[in-house]
């Protein structure tokens, strides 16, 4: 097999390890990308990018009063200081100068950004930050740096190249197996390797098999756990586990089972929309008030009463005038996809409602009633829902499918506080490295969804260790 040697080794090219390699190269290491997709950006083309830090210079020239330490009081309230402390100190004190970077570099803020975002549980202060095309925004700045840095000869980039093995043994240099190009496998030492191959909730079987729940994914297609299961393989720790909280709804993908259609966003946050609906399981009973603030709350509250899947179910009134039931459908687009698109139903009666969606008919119909009773009474007694705008009582009625989808994985292999993977006995391995949702959701969001924790460690944790691994001058090769 052939061999080459680099002085870091980078395994994926998206949101935290780019800017890793352009840290480390600017810095005059020599460093190997590599990527098994045909591209680069990784989840930076499906994700958000949502961005928090608190204390930048676009907040200050906002007006906007913010710091590091009130962002870290923030997560330790949202994630119940489930998080790790350390990671989660790292991430938020460096999270400004990312941010900073960002701007320095070009980044096409969405003009309104920072803002409070109630996707997630809200921080305190305008705090969250995206760019105008979201993942993309952040990818256009990364890949120009990237590109500058590959055409200096600095970063070799392998694309279309799958890390498949990884050896690690005290006193020796880490190795990498890669199927380079999909033909050709290639030994590659180097002094340091880092793993930043994302999450795993684009495989199904590892992840029913880590985070013990079934999965619809909205995950981006490559997040299938490559580099949590070759470092498991060689020894590395899961952590995070019993860490896994869903993200409240979504509707299934129109043509694949298991799926969930992020583009497609059921608008279910109070704040954004209050709701006409309610919200039945399979039995036709409510799990939650509908008009819950924390949505927080009605995660737990979905993933503990429920078997992850529930309707939204109204009737014509609620669906002319709480608008928009899904982020972009008007009124009209709920009708003309009522029975053509999977998981919306439409029938003139609550009996012939339930036999379309599966929903039992007789718990459905109870529950309505009782419902209904409530909104004549204005209190809702078995909830303590207070927006009761009107009963759900003239058809036709519609029932759209949700489910407890998943976006990113909690747990992930386990790192020190120096982003050292670690033994399952406890020892750091040596010269190897994992940053980004690898090491799991939980390390930077506890048992949470702390907004921007993601995408923020990862570009965060890609910078410093780039500049941490990058050879000392006198040795660095140009
Ligand atoms: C729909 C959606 C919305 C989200 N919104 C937000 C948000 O607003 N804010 C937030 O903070 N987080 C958000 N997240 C999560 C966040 O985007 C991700 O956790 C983060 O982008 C992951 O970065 P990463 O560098 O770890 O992985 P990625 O960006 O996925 O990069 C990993 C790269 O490794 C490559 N790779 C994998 N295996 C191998 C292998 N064996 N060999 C070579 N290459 C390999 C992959 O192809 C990929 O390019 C969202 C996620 C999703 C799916």
């Amino acid at each position: 097999m052939p061999t080459q040697q680099y002085d870091l080794v980078i395994i994926g090219a998206g949101t935290g390890g780019i800017p890793c390699a352009v840290e480390a190269a600017g810095r005059g290491a020599r460093v190997l990308l590599v990527e098994k997709d045909g591209r680069v950006g990784g989840t930076l083309h499906t994700t958000g990018g949502h961005l928090s830090a608190g204390g930048t210079r676009r907040q200050r020239e906002r007006g906007i009063e913010d710091s590091v330490a009130a962002h870290l009081a923030d997560i330790e309230r949202i994630s119940g200081g489930t998080a790790r402390a350390d990671l989660v100190e790292l991430a938020a004190r460096n999270a400004p100068e990312t941010v900073d970077w960002l701007e320095d570099h070009g980044f096409a803020f969405a003009p309104e950004s920072p803002r409070l975002v109630y996707g997630h549980e809200p921080y305190g202060v305008a705090r969250t930050y995206y760019g105008k095309d979201a993942g993309l925004s952040i990818l256009a700045v990364l890949k120009r740096l990237l590109d500058e840095q590959v055409e200096a000869g600095r970063v070799e980039l392998w694309l279309s190249s799958t890390a498949i093995g990884l050896v690690e043994a005290p006193g020796t240099a880490p190795t990498v197996t890669v199927l380079r190009g999909g033909v050709e496998e290639v030994e590659v030492r180097t002094a340091a390797l880092v793993l930043a191959t994302g999450g795993f909730a684009a495989d199904v079987e590892l992840f029913e098999e880590i985070e013990g729940v079934p999965l619809v994914s909205a995950a981006h297609p490559t997040s299938t756990g490559d580099g949590l299961v070759i470092a498991r393989e060689a020894g590395a720790a899961i952590a995070g586990r019993g860490r896994y909280l869903p993200t409240f709804g979504g509707l299934p993908h129109p043509t694949t089972p298991g799926k969930a259609y992020f583009e497609e966003r059921p608008l279910l946050v109070a704040a954004e929309r209050p709701p006409w609906e309610i919200y039945v399981d399979r039995a036709g009973r409510r799990f939650v008030a509908e008009d819950e603030p924390s949505i927080d709350l009605k995660e737990r509250a979905l993933a503990a009463a429920t078997d992850g899947t529930f309707w939204t179910v109204f009737d014509d009134a609620a669906r002319r005038n709480s608008v928009p039931m899904v982020v972009g459908w008007s009124p009209e687009d709920v009708l003309a996809k009522a029975g053509t698109r999977a998981g919306v139903h439409r029938a003139d009666t609550l009996a012939e409602l339930a036999a379309l969606t599966g929903i039992d008919p007789a718990g459905l119909a109870a529950t309505v009633d009782r419902y209904n009773a409530a909104v004549a009474a204005g209190h809702d007694a078995e909830f303590g829902r207070t927006h009761l705008p009107a009963p759900i009582a003239a058809g036709p009625f519609f029932a759209m499918e949700n489910h407890a989808i998943t976006l990113v994985t909690f747990s992930g292999v386990d790192v020190d506080g120096h982003l050292r993977v670690r033994r399952t006995d406890g020892r750091a391995m040596e010269g190897v490295y994992a940053l980004g949702e690898i090491i799991g959701a939980a390390a930077t969001c506890g048992n949470s969804f702390c907004g921007g924790m993601l995408v923020t460690p990862a570009l965060t944790f890609g910078r410093l260790l780039g500049r941490r691994l990058a050879p000392a001058p006198a040795t660095a090769t140009a």
